[in-house]
């Protein structure tokens, strides 16, 4: 690429930062102080010096405007909401008693009140508490946390931009509160809302800050007509106000598109956007809109939220065609950088060659650094870095790793046959029904049943070297065993070993995978205090040898039976993981759904005859924008064909979701050609049902009967009357009964009541149904 002039006005920075602290300093302290060993005082102190540490962190690497605001006691929504004082009635007598308190009440729920509802900030894997509004709302500014964090990065001398999510977000991801008509739309608060954003960001400009940034993703939705007129209307009137701080409004994980023209021309002084994946088409569009002249871009080049370096000259070349469309471009991540772990360094059980490929949010503030001065200077300034990114780059693409020929030769060589069952579901469906002899209204369960203390404990002592591999083995024999014989006492058709040698879903066949990282410190907040640590899928995935083979035929040697086997879908093995950004998804899920084939068939040959694959990440993984979801459809569906369709007419395939909504996508579901779909439905009472109905879904289904979310244990007439409401959809030979989810977070007593019950209503529910036909 050509030299790129010297522009010293570029610089770098993020849009946030992660919170926990290098050893989840936060985590200890805030369940410390729920646990009543910390103190308030204590913990507001390790917030703050973790806060420090940060600004710290991105000052000495190069970050010339740091972030305030983005930090958080437990979750960025709940921050606002305390912000613009959107309290619950519920919650206000505790946050009046204490704030603290009373935040975490909002949070988690007290004995008596119901925390609020917690949903994913789009399609990450980050929870937010979404905000409760309704036409009673009264909106009063909270200054407390923007205007404080704000003056403790100025004492420390540091050049800082508050982050705030933005007015428009902030509606658009609440819900009506309880006892508001649900048809009720936060978005017509708006005109009560801009004072307050105005009070806090007059606020935020006497606190020093020159620059205020407003978060504004939701715009990277589809969205109606009224409410890109609405973020007009609030950054017009945002952008006259007479006292306040310059405006730049950000968007990621998404192009803007139609909303890139509204705040193109809104009276702001600039805008935050990001270049990667899908988003990439920003800069196709800034260009057909005339840019951003007079206005400051801040770029988003590096990836946000995952973990590969960065190609740094095709960034520079990026921001060099970017430096032609505003007035002024600085370097930023994607989005914050709270999405990925802290620091590769901590790293010690991962191969450095393969270390030097990956970069966490310390890295990543490196890179932006690299590339903001490569943008200011001149590439001749950052020569080294860029060889050394060429060479980590060339590395990473030759590797054996990342190209397995074995496994390239197989994919490529996967026809359209098979991804297809060779029998049409009919015939499937007669064979299944010989085979397996069961009753009408079959039940069963998901999969996992409760991980008691002892599994922990024996988990733990084989980790501390007090017991070895075959004590440990001789305890998960056992756990079996007995959820076996609990089973055949309750008198479920169908069984299930129970999971106690799982971890995690997504985790247990990452260890067991050719192509997976493992990291020892990779922790991400998943919401609140949870914090995971997703596998890497770094490299070309292959199966070196069975993963599930063992446990699944001991049990079915247990019993007479079927005991289904468990494996976790491509789709959520992608989902749940870092993917690789090498290669497009699709060929990634391929590989996985290719390992899981091989699982398949060689459950099918040591006798399995049902076998069940999960997919719940199949509908969160869907993309923002409506455009890009039939091309993720079809290669999704397509790898959960491929691992489930080289079995015989007789052998079960089921899948299970869960979540309710999924109007969006029943084509899709029915896509995936499985024999047999559990879903969760006790909570919607029955509203799946029907939804199958009216989309004709042909084959057998199981919509839940016991919400396994709640400890409450339904009594046998409220599942018979489910049941009964089901087969309004569901024809009585094509209905399966079941609990909504797995039962690894319930406790044995509620699991054993409610089975019972389940099996009792099925029983009476079948007698009914028999007697009808008879
Ligand atoms: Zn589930």
């Amino acid at each position: 690429m050509a030299e790129t002039s010297a522009t010293p006005s570029s610089i770098a920075t993020v849009h946030g930062y992660p919170r926990q602290g290098p050893d989840r300093e936060l985590k200890k302290a805030i369940e410390g102080y729920w646990a009543g060993r910390v103190t308030a005082e204590e913990l507001r102190d390790v917030a703050a010096r973790l806060r420090r540490g940060n600004w710290r962190q991105l000052a000495d690497a190069g970050v010339r405007e740091v972030p305030t605001g983005d930090f958080s006691l437990y979750d960025h929504v709940l921050d606002t909401s305390v912000m613009v004082g959107a309290i619950p009635g519920r919650h206000r007598a505790a946050i009046e008693a204490d704030t603290l308190d009373g935040y975490f009440a909002m949070a988690r729920g007290t004995r008596d009140v119901a925390p609020l509802e917690m949903t994913k900030w789009f399609d990450t894997n980050y929870h937010y508490l979404v905000p409760e509004l309704g036409p009673d709302t009264v909106f009063i500014a909270d200054l407390t946390k923007p205007v404080g964090e704000l003056r403790e990065a100025v004492e420390l001398g540091h050049t800082a931009r508050p982050v705030l999510v933005g007015p428009v977000t902030y509606l658009l991801l609440a819900k009506p509160e309880p006892g508001a008509d649900p048809g009720f739309d936060p978005l017509t608060l708006l005109d009560r809302l801009l004072p307050v954003y105005a009070q806090v960001l007059a606020a935020l400009r006497a606190g020093g800050a020159e620059w205020v940034q407003l978060d504004e993703p939701a715009l990277v939705q589809d969205r109606p007509r009224t409410v890109l007129e609405a973020a007009a209307r609030a950054y017009r009137e945002l952008g006259t106000l007479a006292d306040r701080p310059k405006i730049l409004v950000a968007s990621y994980f998404d192009r803007l598109g139609e909303a890139l023209p509204v705040l193109a021309e809104a009276p702001i002084e600039g805008l935050g956007l990001d270049f990667t994946g899908p988003a990439a088409a920003n800069l196709d569009d800034l260009a057909r809109v005339g840019g951003l002249p007079g206005k400051r871009l801040i770029a988003g080049v590096v990836d946000g939220r995952n973990v590969w370096i960065n190609d740094l000259g095709r960034s520079l070349s990026t921001l060099a065609t970017l430096l032609g469309l505003a007035g002024r471009v600085d370097v930023a991540a994607s989005c914050s950088l709270l999405h990925v772990p802290l620091d590769t360094a901590l790293e010690h059980g991962i191969d450095p060659q393969v270390g030097r490929w990956l970069a966490f949010a310390r890295q990543k503030t490196a890179e932006i650094a690299t590339l903001a001065r490569g943008l200011s200077e001149g590439t001749g300034a950052v020569a080294g870095q860029l060889a050394a990114n060429r060479a980590d780059l060339a590395s990473r693409a030759a590797s054996a790793l990342t190209r397995d020929p074995a496994v390239r030769s197989r994919c490529a060589a996967v026809t359209p046959q098979d991804t297809r069952r060779p029998q049409p579901y009919p015939e499937r469906a007669a064979a299944q029904r010989a085979a397996l002899g069961l009753p009408s209204l079959p039940t069963t369960t998901i999969g996992s049943f409760p991980q008691t203390a002892e599994l922990r404990a024996a988990r733990a002592d084989l980790r501390a070297g007090r017991i070895d591999q075959a004590a440990y083995d001789e305890r998960i024999a056992s756990e079996i065993r007995s959820v076996l014989v609990f089973q055949e006492a309750a008198g479920i058709d169908v069984l299930v070993h129970g999971e106690p040698e799982r971890n995690d879903m997504v985790q247990y066949f990452a260890e067991r995978l050719n192509g997976y990282l493992a990291t020892q410190h990779g922790w991400v907040q998943s919401y609140g205090t949870r914090y995971v640590r997703p596998p890497i899928l770094a490299g070309d995935v292959s199966r070196p040898e069975p993963m599930t083979l063992r446990w699944t035929t001991y049990a079915q040697s247990q019993t007479g039976r079927p005991v289904k086997g468990m494996l976790t879908g491509p789709v959520t093995m992608l989902a749940w993981s870092f993917v690789r950004d090498d290669q497009p998804q699709a060929d990634t899920a391929r590989q996985v759904a290719l390992a899981l084939r091989d699982e398949v068939a060689d459950l099918e040959a040591a006798g399995t005859v049902v076998i069940q694959v999960d997919e719940p990440a199949l509908r969160e993984t869907l993309p923002l924008r409506a455009a890009d979801r039939a091309a993720y459809l079809a290669w999704a569906t397509e790898a959960f064909r491929l691992a489930t369709s080289g079995v015989q007419a007789r052998t079960q395939i089921h899948t299970h979701m869960c979540y309710a909504e999924f109007g969006e996508i029943l084509a899709a579901i029915d896509d995936l050609d499985a024999d047999v779909i559990s879903l969760e439905a006790a909570r919607s009472h029955m509203q799946v049902a029907h939804e199958l109905a009216e989309a004709g879904y042909p084959r057998e289904a199981g919509p839940g009967v016991y919400d396994i979310h709640s400890p409450r244990v339904p009594g046998v007439e409220e599942i018979a009357s489910l049941l009964r409401k089901a087969l309004d959809g569901i024809a009585a030979e094509r209905l399966w009964v079941n609990p909504d989810c797995g039962l690894k977070t319930r406790g044995w007593l509620e699991v054993r009541a409610s089975l019972d019950n389940l099996v009792a209503a099925a029983r009476e529910v079948r007698a009914e149904v028999t007697g009808a036909i008879g």
